[in-house]
């Protein structure tokens, strides 16, 4: 057998290698880079744990469970929760279907809510719900990106099962008020679904403070591991499970549990609460740094969202006449990964839906791009990334070398 560690490699080289031309990321939002720290959990896990299923009773069973235990008391802490109430699932989409098709399938109203910017894992099962005559309110937003809260109050007060709003959006960044929408469900009988996939790690997320029956998270927006997240479930709010089978995760989520993706998740919430306070001062400072570059040198440049609060990582920016897509490929060509929305619609023609909703018209939504920047950005990052955006918004309208 070959010795060259390349050969059981496809990725190390010959076809089908990713380019090496990436130096500056800007796509964190899509997902993160694997922190260290996690990847050393998630192989030690795999070398010293490959056999046990956490459902056996003997040792090597009882150490993959202590580790899956371990895992679930780092997630609850994370989010104010207690360990028993995180049930993991395959990541955030997910966890949104099953707070969505299980806490509408376990209520006796034929009434659903959500805000109109929810991600797709949210919208698509309303979409679902609604092609089987359960009845789907889309909560506006206004021009910043904030939901309208008096059309969740009427939409609550119309007997919502359950209401989602999601705490951080991911391509605005927007916060969003999930605290009051969960007083008004708490008041109205509903059950309350956060959406926390693009806000943990990057705001203090308390199920406590926010009032919430079911919130979403997923490793891979944290520096975890990509098919591994959470659905936190209150102690008391019913659900009905999407899959039947074993007893794992209090037959809410049956199937042998993935134990090295579950340490990665542990471990990556674990950092992400040591850091939480420091990454979000530097990346708020790095993004005002970047949005005033952009706004000062690039005429026709808005920022998408600029007025509402939001978290320190995410700048959309529409480029007045342009294409986004285009210019992403541009800057691509120049090494800087961006994204024009969110990563499971690449090379969908219709423009995000966020956009339209905040009231822009198809053509401004189709002239933005998403900039998120993570734990690894740097100065020089941003200050590449302005740069050659300068160059690839000069190239697009004629004007570049
Ligand atoms: N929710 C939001 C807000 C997201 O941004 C994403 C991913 O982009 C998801 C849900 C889906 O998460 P996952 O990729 O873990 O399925």
């Amino acid at each position: 057998m070959s010795d060259d560690r390349s050969a059981l490699d496809p990725w190390s080289r010959g076809e089908g290698a990713p380019r090496e031309v990436m130096r500056i990321y800007l796509d964190n939002n899509a997902t993160t880079p694997l922190a260290p720290e996690v990847r050393d959990a998630m192989v030690a896990c795999l070398d010293r744990c490959s056999v046990g299923n956490p459902s056996s009773i003997h040792s090597a069973g009882q150490e993959a469970r202590r580790l899956v235990d371990r895992a679930r008391a780092a997630v609850a802490r994370c989010i104010g929760a207690r360990p028993e109430e995180i049930i993991f699932t395959s990541g955030g989409t997910e966890a949104d279907n099953l707070a969505v098709l299980g806490a509408a399938a376990a209520g006796a109203r034929r009434r659903v809510a959500a805000s109109a910017i929810e991600h797709h894992a949210v919208l698509s099962p309303c979409r679902h719900l609604a092609d089987a005559g359960v009845e789907v309110a889309l909560l506006p937003v206004d021009g910043e990106g904030r939901l309208d809260l008096d059309a969740a109050a009427a939409a609550l007060d119309a007997g919502a099962a359950v209401v989602s709003v999601m705490l951080a959006n991911n391509d605005v960044g927007t916060i969003q008020p999930v605290a009051e929408v969960a007083a008004l469900a708490r008041a109205a009988g509903a059950v309350v679904h956060s959406d926390a996939v693009q806000a943990a790690g990057k705001v203090p997320v308390d199920v406590g403070a926010l009032g919430v029956d079911l919130l979403s998270i997923s490793a891979h927006k944290i520096s975890g591991p990509m098919g591994a997240g959470a659905l936190y479930v209150r102690t008391g709010t019913r659900l009905t499970p999407l899959v039947f089978g074993g007893r794992q995760e209090r037959s809410l989520r049956p199937g042998t549990e993935n134990v090295p993706a579950i340490v990665g998740l542990g471990r990556a919430c674990e950092i992400a609460a040591e850091r939480l306070e420091a990454d979000s001062v530097r990346l708020a400072r790095l993004r005002s740094r970047f949005e005033e570059r952009v706004l000062e040198t690039i005429p026709g440049a808005v920022v998408n969202g600029r007025d509402a609060p939001r978290v320190a990582t995410t700048s959309n920016v529409a480029f007045d006449g342009l294409e986004g897509e285009l210019l992403a490929i541009n800057l691509d060509l120049l090494g800087v990964a961006v994204s024009t929305g969110a990563a499971c619609s690449i090379g969908d023609a219709e423009p995000s839906h966020v956009l339209i909703a905040m009231g822009r018209t198809p053509a401004q939504a189709r002239s933005s791009v998403r900039f998120s920047l993570g734990r690894d950005t740097t100065d020089d990052d941003i200050d590449g990334a302005v740069a050659a955006l300068r160059q690839a918004v000069a190239a697009l309208r004629g004007g570049g070398r």
